[in-house]
């Protein structure tokens, strides 16, 4: 993060009537950064880009753009720019003139417009699409046109709002490495709404997790992932099997925790207190060994349910003797995997377990 964000919200508030669409949200994008809002439906990640572009104005709280207070400044003197989930593109204009419109309404001269036109359906790869009409154009196409149109202003950051949620999985895959090349092209920051998580993961250089109309956690993708604050954090940034457990000892930076769907207790570093707690483990962290060999380090006995081939990971179900269910994605190089039914060794190393709060 750098030292004056491009972005800047500070303790900011919004109801609608008695609906708290957002509350006490602090938040900040830097140039050229790419941050994911990411949260269930409802949660207020909407409610968020409208704030910074002037859609709606806050209860409580402050939004700063280039160190500036918003408040009092209408939408379109904002610097940013918003593209919204429907693309909203004008039906009656061609592909050009929906990107030349931004421009035109900025006052360029005629050259300046043709120029900023052809440059943006060149970033976008759609130089031969410019006379098409957006109903003649595939939907990767549209999502594209609506890109080069929120970006034809130049705006410093831009809002996107599930920007790639009308796409097919493999196309949305395939756009996400197309938003960071065109996002590096323009040197713009990028606010990101999405509801999938591996969409914000693949995408953002920091991804902001919200819940309720709160950010729950903020941060590098790979660190939301892989230390979650919460039990909510844990299971919707990517898959999780979550244990509950108790605390029954601690000492010296280490708690030993039982835990009855495991059978049994664990012994990991954490200084947390208190009794309840929960444990999570990511399914790729856990292990399968034979059972025809003595099991290697901490091991359980399960029951193989399900095994579904997914390319690269073979994703198992087992049935622990307590009668919990588990789920193990097991990466295609390791040799051994049991079929169906055959019973296996679940093993895990200890410091792969991540205790969170009750
Ligand atoms: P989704 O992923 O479904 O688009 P979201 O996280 O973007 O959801 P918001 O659209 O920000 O959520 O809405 C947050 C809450 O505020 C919701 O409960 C919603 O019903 C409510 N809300 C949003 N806009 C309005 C409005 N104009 N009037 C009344 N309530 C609203």
């Amino acid at each position: 993060m750098t030292a004056s964000p491009l972005v800047e919200l500070v303790g900011v508030g919004k109801a609608y009537g008695a609906q708290r669409a957002v509350e006490d949200v602090s938040l900040c994008l830097a140039a050229r950064e790419i941050v994911a809002l990411l949260g269930p439906s409802g949660c207020g990640k909407t409610t968020v880009l409208r704030l910074i572009a002037g859609f709606e104005t806050p209860d409580r709280g402050r939004v700063s753009i280039d160190g500036r207070d918003m408040a009092g400044v209408p939408a379109h003197r904002r610097p940013v720019n918003m593209m919204f989930q429907s693309y909203a593109l004008f039906p009656h204009l061609s592909v050009a003139d929906n990107i030349a419109f931004g421009p035109r309404r900025q006052g360029l001269s005629r050259r300046q417009v043709a120029m900023r036109t052809a440059e943006m359906l060149a970033l976008v790869q759609l130089e031969t699409a410019a006379a098409k009409r957006p109903h003649q154009l595939s939907g990767g196409e549209r999502q594209r046109v609506a890109l080069a149109r929120a970006a034809a202003c130049r705006p410093r950051a831009l809002l996107l709002d599930e920007p790639l949620a009308a796409l097919d999985r493999k196309l949305r895959d395939a756009m996400q490495f197309e938003l960071r090349r065109i996002q590096r092209q323009l040197g713009m920051a990028f606010l990101v709404v999405t509801h999938d998580q591996e969409e914000a993961m693949g995408l953002a250089d920091r991804v902001a997790v919200m819940a309720a109309g709160r950010i729950v956690q903020a941060g590098p993708p790979m660190q939301v992932y892989d230390r979650p604050v919460n039990r909510f954090v844990a299971d919707f940034l990517g898959e999780t099997n979550l244990f509950a457990g108790r605390i029954v000892a601690s000492q010296g930076g280490w708690v030993r925790v039982a835990c009855a769907e495991l059978g049994g207790e664990l012994r990991l570093p954490s200084d947390q207190m208190g009794s309840d707690c929960w444990l999570s483990i990511r399914p790729e962290r856990l292990a399968l060994q034979p059972v025809s060999q003595a099991a290697v380090g901490e091991a359980v006995a399960a029951q193989v349910e399900n095994v579904v081939f997914r390319g690269a990971q073979r994703h198992c179900e087992l049935r622990l003797a307590t009668g919990r269910l588990v789920r193990a994605n097991l990466a295609k190089v390791d040799g051994w995997c049991p079929r169906p039914g055959e019973p296996a060794w679940l093993a895990w190393r200890a410091e792969d377990f991540r205790l969170l709060p009750p």
